[in-house]
């Protein structure tokens, strides 16, 4: 789910049903609603679909200072393999220097070219662990 974050105040925009959540005070509600109605009322477009003279209710930026976020950064699957032949574990948090092969880049990820970088095997031969 894509957010937006302000980059002068950090005000983050979600589109999201913030507003009536489970667990509010008695008599919080008509306060609420009297919040929707007004410029919170606009959190439940779409930040894209906002008006070009939307503005930030915090600090006042315009849409253009605000950046695209991705909320729930997936954490890494991080499944680690490990080579049959001779032990090496391939561990996506590490990747493979040998190779070129960036942090972050899953087994599945690899091209079908790569080897282990200790002994040379392919991929064939690693199995999860
Ligand atoms: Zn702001
Ligand atoms: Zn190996």
């Amino acid at each position: 789910m894509k957010e937006w974050r302000c980059k002068k105040c950090g005000h983050v925009y979600e589109n999201m049903d913030t507003h009536i959540r489970d667990g509010l005070p008695n008599g919080s509600m008509l306060a609420t609603i009297d919040m929707l109605d007004t410029e919170e009322g606009l959190d439940d477009i779409p930040f894209e679909e906002l008006p070009t003279d939307w503005v930030c209710p915090v600090c006042q930026a315009s849409k253009d200072e605000f950046e695209a976020i991705e909320k729930e950064k997936k954490a890494p699957e991080s499944e680690k393999w490990l080579c049959n032949p001779c032990g090496y574990v391939y561990d996506p948090n590490i990747g493979d220097t040998d190779h070129d092969i960036p942090i972050g880049t899953e087994f599945n990820d690899l091209p079908d070219t790569w080897v282990c970088p200790l002994c040379g095997a392919p991929k064939e031969d690693f199995s999860v662990i």
